[in-house]
């Protein structure tokens, strides 16, 4: 156990599911709080709903329709504009919504307050960060000093996934017991697939590269020729 009580920014997606267990492990009691934020795959938050009350947590979701007024020439909150395949040389990705995560756990962290909870847990993973700066380990430490000094409180932002791709990611799932809830009812797909997804937008190559490299793993133990990291 590392504290009595933390607050999960919870997607809908495969890692901060991930997550929310992983917080179940850890913490005698668990909220989770989801955001609307004028994303086209708005189906993850029902299904971060059902997660939630699936896995017994208390569950919110706030309305921030203002990211998306912000988010200009972004392809994951303009109806307009296709997802491409593959992210662009030398510049961010068209799915990067600026300040998404810096509004998410500010906001996080003010709800927390309310709630006498001063840990957070998000699934940000600087390995495999597709490009977003706002999932990097520096901007996470550097946002949390930052909150302590705006809310005079010690808060602790935790982040499992920081430093593990997803193949690990798939792994801790299946350690956690959760393997089959994560795979068939979160929502990782752009294109608001839910489970395996479309199979070609960026995040569900890289959910489905990790699973496959997982699952060869699992099975390179399973004939005693692999080793365990
Ligand atoms: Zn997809």
């Amino acid at each position: 156990m590392i504290g009595k009580s933390a607050l999960v920014v919870l997607s809908g997606g495969q890692d901060s599911t991930t997550c929310l267990y992983w917080a179940k492990r850890n913490f005698e009691r668990v909220a989770a709080l989801s955001f609307r934020y004028g994303q086209k795959h708005v189906a993850e938050v029902d299904l971060a709903h059902d997660i939630a009350r699936e896995a017994n947590v208390e569950w919110e979701c706030m309305d921030l329709p203002f990211i998306a007024d912000l988010a200009k020439d972004c392809s994951l909150t303009d109806t307009s504009l296709e997802i491409e395949e593959e992210k662009p040389a030398d510049s961010l990705p068209s799915t990067f919504v600026p300040g998404r995560n810096l509004f998410f756990l500010s906001i996080a962290a003010i709800y927390a307050c309310q709630k006498g909870i001063f840990d957070l847990v998000t699934g940000v993973s600087q390995t495999d960060f597709s490009g977003y700066p706002d999932c990097r380990d520096s901007f996470i430490k550097s946002l949390n000093v930052t909150i302590n000094l705006a809310t005079d409180r010690q808060f602790r932002i935790h982040t499992p996934l920081m430093w593990i791709d997803k193949a690990q990611t798939w792994k801790m799932a299946d350690e956690l017991g959760v393997m089959d809830i994560v795979r068939y009812r979160t929502l990782t797909c752009y294109n608001g697939i839910t489970g395996d997804g479309c199979g070609h937008c960026p995040s569900c190559k890289l959910r489905q590269k990790g699973l496959e490299q997982y699952e060869q793993q699992r099975k390179r133990i399973a004939q005693g020729t692999g080793q365990e990291d």
